[in-house]
């Protein structure tokens, strides 16, 4: 959000309607969550700058802000979803994005949750979501969102 900060010098051009932004006010910063280049949030990554009013307009708006709103609370909650106990330490902290914004998707339930590093990387939670996104490769459903994937590891 920083790169807001500078009010003399507006030029940033809407990725919705491609004019120019011409009041900081008018601004939206999409913030990338999907894990998945294929799932239907993908479209607001990549540290989208557009309109507000042009955000709005979009089908998926709606999505992406409860997805947000998700997102929001988990953060707030720093109770690892394995042990139970809260996350003290930043560096054994680590959640999950968005694995799927379909309700009806195995892999929604698994959206947003927070973890202790060291909880998770032998659970079964993690083997159900990697097993998951391998069945989704091979399918070509999947592609990975991020370089570090941190499932795939
Ligand atoms: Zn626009
Ligand atoms: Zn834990």
């Amino acid at each position: 959000m920083a790169i807001i900060v500078d009010k003399k010098n507006v030029n940033y051009v809407c990725k919705i309607c491609s004019k120019k932004i011409k009041n900081v006010r008018d601004i939206e910063v999409i913030i990338p969550i999907s894990e998945n280049k294929l799932d239907d949030s993908f479209m607001f990554s990549d540290e989208v700058i557009a309109h507000k009013d042009c955000c709005t307009s979009l089908t998926n708006y709606n999505l992406y802000k409860d997805l947000l709103h998700l997102r929001n609370k988990c953060i707030v909650n720093h109770r690892c979803e394995i042990c139970d106990t809260t996350i003290d330490h930043p560096e054994n902290f680590m959640m999950t994005l968005v694995l799927s914004s379909n309700p009806r998707d195995i892999l929604y339930k698994f959206n947003f949750l927070p973890f202790h590093k060291s909880c998770f990387s032998n659970s079964d939670i993690r083997y159900r979501i990697e097993k998951e996104i391998e069945k989704r490769i091979e399918q070509g459903a999947w592609i990975h969102a991020f370089n570090n994937d941190k499932y795939m590891k």
